[in-house]
């Protein structure tokens, strides 16, 4: 179980995000079989649609992030709901590079920086808003914050952190989001930057036990933070048998006969992994609904 704050400023001019994913990227990396490299940018960008996802409004929106730099690891596609409990994977899972000349993973290798990050919120309306921004870096809070620059004019400033040990297993993984409300003037910009200049990294606060509510009150130490709220997130996939079918449905009568003739179909949720096995007469009584229809 992760655990995501939000706060706000007592003058109102701030409101911050913080969040513990450990869990939530040790699932990730365990049932889609990350690299160390794929941990971390999966992981990163998981926290950072939790955060959009959580800002949303309507109780069934939703938001998907994809991020796709050319890189190795190909297309990474987080998708969150409006409490921030999120689902994504990595189309090139196990690929890995060495560390950056830095020492670090290389996220922003693996990633690649020739493409960009896309956002689609989804409001539950069935009119979603669309934005994209060039990557940046490709090490994703670079680009997130780019996004919500240039795409929705919100001055932020965004770390994310996953620490993946040698065995693969996840040592940490989290990150905040802070951002500038309309109110906020030039003494309250200088003061964040003050605060952020000498900050530590977000996974080290995560090793030293800080909540994500006391992380809000560490980064942001000369402002009077007031917690709005902390709640459990988790990942959450929302796959249905219903959903597999409506989607084989969609590949069409002739690609259905095909698999008619197999003994099993099975198809695995990209997000979650599960597997929905589906036998001749499964998808004839598909054939007979999509003929109906
Ligand atoms: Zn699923």
């Amino acid at each position: 179980m992760g655990r995501l704050a939000r706060a706000i400023s007592s003058d109102g001019n701030i409101v911050m995000f913080a969040a513990d994913t450990t869990d939530i990227v040790a699932y990730a990396a365990s049932i889609h079989g990350l690299s160390r490299t794929c941990t971390a940018a999966l992981g990163r960008l998981l926290t950072a649609t939790s955060f959009m996802g959580h800002q949303l409004k309507e109780e069934n929106g939703s938001v998907t992030i994809r991020i796709n730099g050319s890189g190795p690891a190909g297309s990474l596609i987080a998708v969150s709901d409006s409490k921030g409990n999120v689902r994504g994977y990595a189309v090139n899972p196990s690929v890995d590079l060495p560390p950056n000349g830095r020492g670090k993973l290389d996220v922003g290798g693996i990633v690649g920086r020739d493409g960009y990050l896309c956002v689609m919120k989804d409001f539950g309306t069935g009119d979603p808003y669309t934005g994209q921004v060039r990557i940046t870096s490709g090490e994703i809070a670079e680009d997130v914050t780019a996004y919500y620059a240039v795409s929705e004019q919100v001055p932020s400033v965004c770390s994310l952190g996953v620490l993946v040990n040698r065995d693969l297993s996840v040592a940490a993984a989290g990150g905040f989001l802070i951002q500038l409300l309309p109110s906020a003037d030039e003494g309250t910009i200088s003061a964040v930057e003050n605060c952020i200049s000498d900050v530590r990294p977000v996974t080290a606060m995560l090793c030293d036990n800080l909540s994500p509510s006391e992380i809000c009150g560490k980064v942001l130490h000369s402002f009077d933070m007031q917690l709005l709220s902390e709640s459990e997130i988790s990942y959450r996939c929302t796959c249905t048998r219903e959903r597999v079918e409506m989607a084989l449905i969609s590949t069409g009568i002739d690609e259905l006969k095909d698999m008619a003739r197999d003994p099993q179909t099975r198809v695995s949720c990209q997000f979650c992994r599960k597997e929905y096995v589906f036998n001749p007469d499964d998808i004839r009584k598909l054939i007979s609904v999509s003929s109906e229809s």
